[in-house]
């Protein structure tokens, strides 16, 4: 059921947006198996004793002998053929918060938001009626948050291009970081910089990997190509993985929350100033990184990259190397202006901003010095990174590779 009418209409008004860049995702009983064996690889352990959503489906697909389906229409055949309504497709499909364009990951959304929603209450900041959350098919590499007109409640959407990108990235970030193992699940992260370095040295695939994902996206920037599936093999970078992809989810959602909270987009974008909307960019950053702290405090599960704000780090760095690589593809060098443009800050103006709250937060007053240190090394290895792989970028440019046309567009990082 629906909290409440506002967040109702901000369901629907999703509904809407989400129905403007609808493309059909088709499933068969075999890609359904197929996704939950590649889950069961990357997760171990998590689906031992359940079957998966995506097993479940599978087995009603196969009894209903429908080869291909898409995911809409799967919905509404679960409602009308399941009757058990406490089977879990059934209560699946009849979750009010999901819209029927929604996709079976959203889930993993709704997660992120409501222990948004409870560290806000124990920070004491009205949620105010509420958020609906969900993915949307737009071609863009983006995150935003809109008010739902005469109520409390917003919409935010995050394209599914983003979510995967953060994904891709996630895991060649995992692979990429040396960690001074303090025992055999448990270790911290290296602040010797020439460790990363002879890691990433000494893997040749992991180096392909890093040049392919600039590739990709400097090609087209809105809608990267998806790559091979990056496979992440021992089980202590999954957990590595699993955490930097959190850490920079929490940033991003965290950021859109926060213009809901803060109640940004009320009185219309038209009537702000310049300076006015920068100031709110740096603000819902800053929300972002105080709520991100706090979910790691009191999280059992002991995110390093969430208790160190290194999501937000990494979120804005990497969306800033993808800006650099088109520009490399496209004019063979680095055209970045250091003023703003009108609506989002620079990006390096962001990051001093993130400096600004660890070196003043409360969360990190303990461990300042060792958060800045932590932040300064992933620093170095990302310029180590990125110095290897611009000069592919530079290469392709030579040889008179040009990214996809996006030129209606003037592309920025959308969040
Ligand atoms: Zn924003």
């Amino acid at each position: 059921m629906p909290e409440n009418n506002d967040l109702d209409a901000a369901h629907d008004y999703r509904e809407q947006l989400q129905a403007r860049n609808y493309r059909p995702v088709n499933v068969s009983p075999e890609i359904l198996i197929n996704l939950t064996n590649h889950l069961k690889t990357v997760f171990p352990g998590q689906f031992n004793e359940e079957k998966s959503p995506w097993e479940l489906l599978s087995d009603f697909l196969i009894e209903k002998d429908i080869e291909e389906i898409t995911l809409a229409e799967a919905a509404e055949l679960v409602l009308t053929e399941i009757k058990d309504k406490e089977h879990p497709l059934y209560r699946m499909a009849k979750d009010s918060k999901f819209t029927k364009y929604d996709s079976l990951f959203s889930s993993d959304l709704l997660e992120y938001i409501e222990n948004i929603k409870v560290a806000c209450k124990d920070l004491n900041i009205s949620v105010r009626d509420g958020v609906s959350i969900g993915f949307n098919n737009e071609e863009a590499l983006k995150a935003e948050q809109q008010p739902v007109w005469l109520t409390e409640s917003s919409v935010i959407n995050i394209s599914e291009s983003l979510y995967i990108i953060l994904n891709r990235v996630s895991k060649l970030l995992a692979k990429s970081i040396s960690f001074e193992r303090l025992s055999e699940d448990s270790g911290v992260i290296s602040l010797n910089i020439e460790k990363h370095k002879k890691k990433i040295l000494n893997d040749i695939e992991l180096q392909k990997e890093w040049e392919l994902f600039f590739t990709d996206c400097a090609y087209d920037t809105d809608n990267p190509l998806l790559g091979n599936v990056v496979v992440v093999s021992d089980e202590f970078s999954q957990a590595c993985y699993s955490d930097i992809m959190e850490s920079m989810t929490y940033f991003i959602l965290g950021h859109e929350f926060g213009h809901h909270a803060l109640e940004h987009s009320l009185g219309g974008t038209s009537e702000k100033s310049v300076d006015e909307s920068l100031n709110m960019e740096f603000d819902a950053d800053l929300f972002a990184c105080k709520i991100s702290a706090h979910i790691a405090k009191s999280d059992t599960k002991d995110n390093y990259f969430l208790q160190s704000n290194l999501g937000a780090f990494f979120a804005l760095n990497i969306l800033n190397l993808i800006r650099y690589s088109y520009q490399i593809v496209k004019n063979g060098k680095v055209s970045d202006s250091e003023t703003p443009s009108d609506s989002h800050p620079h990006i390096k103006d962001r990051i001093e901003k993130i400096y600004q709250f660890i070196e003043t937060s409360e969360n990190h007053s303990n461990k300042k010095f060792a958060t800045i240190a932590l932040h300064n090394t992933m620093f170095d290895l990302l310029e180590f990174i990125w110095g290897n792989t611009r000069n592919n970028l530079l290469r392709m440019h030579i040889a008179g590779c040009a990214p996809k046309d996006r030129s209606k567009k003037n592309w920025l990082p959308g969040v």
